[in-house]
């Protein structure tokens, strides 16, 4: 019972460890069965989350079980889940050097072998829409598509899994690789990968989803 509720758990937890999370800020949620999905409570402070904050959500964004506010961000959530029949658990979070490609508008590139086959490809920017509005969940679910991450711009990002560990690895990855990207910006010229080495990553990544 609940296991969902003891995952999501787990995956904040490792991430305060790793210093990805701060305060209150951000929102996860996982599928569970008959169009449901449970998601973290508006304005808890994370180390003291436990099973009973979370709150079980239909697909319209109506709440079916629990007695705390649901994340502002529901829309998000609601929109993805109901476009991608593959995503399973999604995290919405606001790290330090993600944030900064949000605020610039700046889209990550593919520079290391990950960002292909796990996130499948360059992450774009969604287009601008104010937090917990359905517009801004519309723009992040097209910039997002059949890929696992996408920027928010001004805001943060989102990262989706078949898992709620593999929605975490991929919040992981993708700000270990945005901060590559910063620091190869100041450091020097970043490059490509090589033409032929995407495509092979393409369908590696196309391989790893079906
Ligand atoms: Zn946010």
């Amino acid at each position: 019972m609940n296991e969902s509720e003891q995952e999501i758990i787990g995956a904040i937890n490792e991430l305060l460890k790793q210093g990805l999370l701060h305060g209150r800020g951000g929102n996860m949620s996982a599928r569970g069965s008959n169009g449901t999905f449970v998601i973290t409570p508006s304005q808890k402070d994370y180390s003291q989350l436990t099973v009973d904050d979370f709150v079980t959500m239909d697909m319209e964004g109506n709440v079916v079980k629990g007695d705390k506010n649901p994340s502002v961000e529901v829309p998000l959530h609601t929109e993805i889940y109901r476009r991608r029949g593959d995503v399973m658990s999604i995290f919405h979070t606001h790290t330090t050097y993600v944030t900064v490609l949000a605020v610039t508008h700046t889209p990550l590139p593919v520079l290391i072998d990950e960002v292909t086959v796990r996130l499948g490809g360059e992450v774009e920017v969604c287009r601008y829409g104010m937090t917990g509005t359905e517009e801004l969940a519309k723009n992040a679910a097209d910039s997002l598509g059949n890929k696992n991450a996408v920027l928010l711009a001004n805001h943060g990002c989102i990262t989706v899994g078949r898992s709620v560990a593999e929605a975490l690895e991929n919040a992981v990855l993708l700000e270990d690789s945005a901060k590559v990207y910063v620091l190869s910006k100041i450091f020097g010229k970043p490059e490509p990968l090589p033409e032929e080495t995407l495509n092979l990553q393409k369908e590696l990544f196309a391989s790893l989803q079906g």
